[in-house]
C-alpha cells in the first residue's frame, strides 16, 4: 500500500509556534525522509468558513500568509503538494455522501467540537456547517487515500471520526477507502503547546500566540511577559514547573547544545529545573534563555519567509498548480466511491442492461 500524508491548517491567521512543534516541523522531517509516496498539505479555507462565514476577508487574507509559513518552515513544493481546499469541489461531494453515515449525536459527542462550540459561544445556535466539519475533514483525509495524518492532540477525535466513516463506508459499499492513522509528536509538550497566557492551547482564535512571522523584538516581548508560576515572587522562592509555560516551551524547543551555547553553568534542562524548584533562580534569567532558544529556531524561518514574500507571484502559481494536482487525485477517489455506491450511471455499462434484464 502506498504511504500518503494529508494534513493542513485553517487560514484563520498566520501560523504560530504551536503549529510548528505540533505538526509543521514533523511534516518537514517526513518530507525529507523520503518514506512517503505523496504528501498533501491543505489550506483549509472551506473549513475556516464554518466558523468565520461572516468574515470571508479574514480567510482570504490568510491564504498566502499560511503558504508563506509553509515555505518558510522548509516545505518544498517540488516534494509536497500544497493546495487550497475550496479549489477541490470533489471534497464537498464526498462530504455529502459521508453525512449519511454519521449520526447527530455522534457529532455532538466529539470533545474537540464541544470545546470549540463553547469557545465560540455557539451553544444556543450551532451552524450546521460547523457541527459537520469533522465529516468534511474525513472527506479531506480519505479523498487523498491518506495513511498518515501528522497533527496535534486536539485533532485525535477527528481522526477517530474519519476511521469510523471509513469502516462504515467499506462495510456497506465495499473496500474502497483507506483508514488513516494520526501521527502525534513524540514529545508530549509539543502535542498541545499552551498559550503565552498559560491557557491550555496556543490558538489563533485565543490571541495567545507567538507567530512564526513575528519580529525578534516582538518574540522577546512576548517571552518576557509570559505566564510562569504566580507564587514565584522573589528569586529565592522555590518555583513550580507544573503549568509553568516557560518550562513547557523549553521542554518543546530546548536541546542540550543550547546550554553549552547560552547557559553553560547548567548541564541540561533537568539541572535548570531542579534549581528553579529549589529556589534561587529568577524568571527573567530563564525567559532570556528561552528567548535565545526560540530565536535559534525562528531566525532562519523568518529570513526564508521574507525571501518568499518577495516572490509572491511564484507562491500564488505554486498554490494554483498544487490545487490542480490535488483535484485530480480527489476526483479519482470520488469516481471509485461512486462506482462502489452504484451511482455512476453514465459510466456504468451495466446500468441499461440491468434495466432491460428485469422480469
Ligand atoms: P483555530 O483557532 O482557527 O482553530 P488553531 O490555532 O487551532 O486555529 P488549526 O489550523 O486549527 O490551528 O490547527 C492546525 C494544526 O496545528 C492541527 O494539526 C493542530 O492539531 C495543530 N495545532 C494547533 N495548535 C496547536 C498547539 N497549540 N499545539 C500543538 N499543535 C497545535
Ligand atoms: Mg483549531
Amino acid at each position: 500500500m502506498k504511504k500518503v500524508i494529508l494534513t493542513g491548517d485553517r487560514p484563520t491567521g498566520r501560523l504560530h509556534i504551536g503549529h510548528y512543534v505540533g505538526s509543521l516541523k514533523r511534516r518537514v522531517q517526513l518530507q525529507n525522509s523520503g518514506e512517503f509516496d505523496h504528501i498533501y498539505i491543505m489550506i483549509a479555507d472551506a473549513q475556516a468558513l464554518t466558523d468565520n462565514f461572516e468574515n470571508p476577508e479574514k480567510v482570504r487574507s490568510n491564504i498566502l500568509e499560511v503558504a508563506l509559513d509553509y515555505l518558510a518552515c522548509g516545505l518544498d513544493p517540488q516534494r509536497v503538494t500544497i493546495f487550497v481546499q475550496s479549489a477541490v469541489p470533489e471534497l464537498t461531494e464526498i462530504t455529502f455522501y459521508y453525512m449519511n453515515l454519521v449520526t447527530l449525536s455522534r457529532l455532538q459527542r466529539n470533545p474537540t467540537v464541544k470545546a470549540e462550540i463553547q469557545m465560540r459561544g455557539f451553544e444556543t445556535s450551532i451552524p450546521v456547517g460547523f457541527l459537520n466539519y469533522p465529516i468534511s475533514q474525513a472527506a479531506d483525509i480519505t479523498a487523498f487515500k491518506a495513511t498518515t495524518v501528522p497533527v496535534g492532540e486536539d485533532q485525535l477525535p477527528m481522526i477517530e471520526q474519519t476511521r469510523e466513516i471509513v469502516r462504515k463506508f467499506n462495510s456497506i459499499y465495499g473496500e474502497v477507502l483507506t483508514e488513516p492513522d494520526a501521527l502525534l509528536p513524540s514529545n508530549s509538550a509539543c502535542q498541545r503547546l499552551p498559550g503565552t497566557d498559560g491557557k491550555a492551547k496556543m490558538s489563533k482564535s485565543l490571541g495567545n500566540c507567538i507567530y512564526l512571522a513575528d519580529e525578534a523584538e516582538e518574540v522577546r516581548k512576548k517571552v518576557m511577559s509570559m505566564y510562569t508560576d504566580p507564587d514565584h515572587i522573589r528569586v529565592s522562592d522555590p518555583g513550580k514547573l507544573e503549568g509553568n509555560t516557560v518550562f513547557t516551551y523549553l521542554d518543546a524547543f530546548c536541546q542540550e547544545e543550547h546550554f553549552a551555547r547560552y547557559l553553560p553553568e547548567y548541564e541540561n534542562l533537568a539541572a535548570l529545573k531542579a534549581h528553579y524548584q529549589a529556589g534561587g533562580l529568577g524568571d527573567v534569567k530563564v525567559k532570556k534563555f528561552l528567548n535565545r532558544v526560540l530565536e535559534d529556531e525562528l531566525e532562519p524561518i523568518r529570513a526564508r519567509r521574507l525571501e518568499y514574500a518577495g516572490r509572491i507571484g511564484e507562491v500564488y502559481e505554486m498554490l494554483k498548480k498544487g490545487s490542480e494536482t490535488a483535484r485530480r487525485e480527489a476526483a479519482d477517489t470520488l469516481e471509485c466511491m461512486k462506482a462502489a455506491m452504484k451511482i455512476n450511471y453514465f459510466e456504468d455499462a451495466e446500468f441499461l442492461k440491468d434495466w432491460n434484464a428485469r422480469e
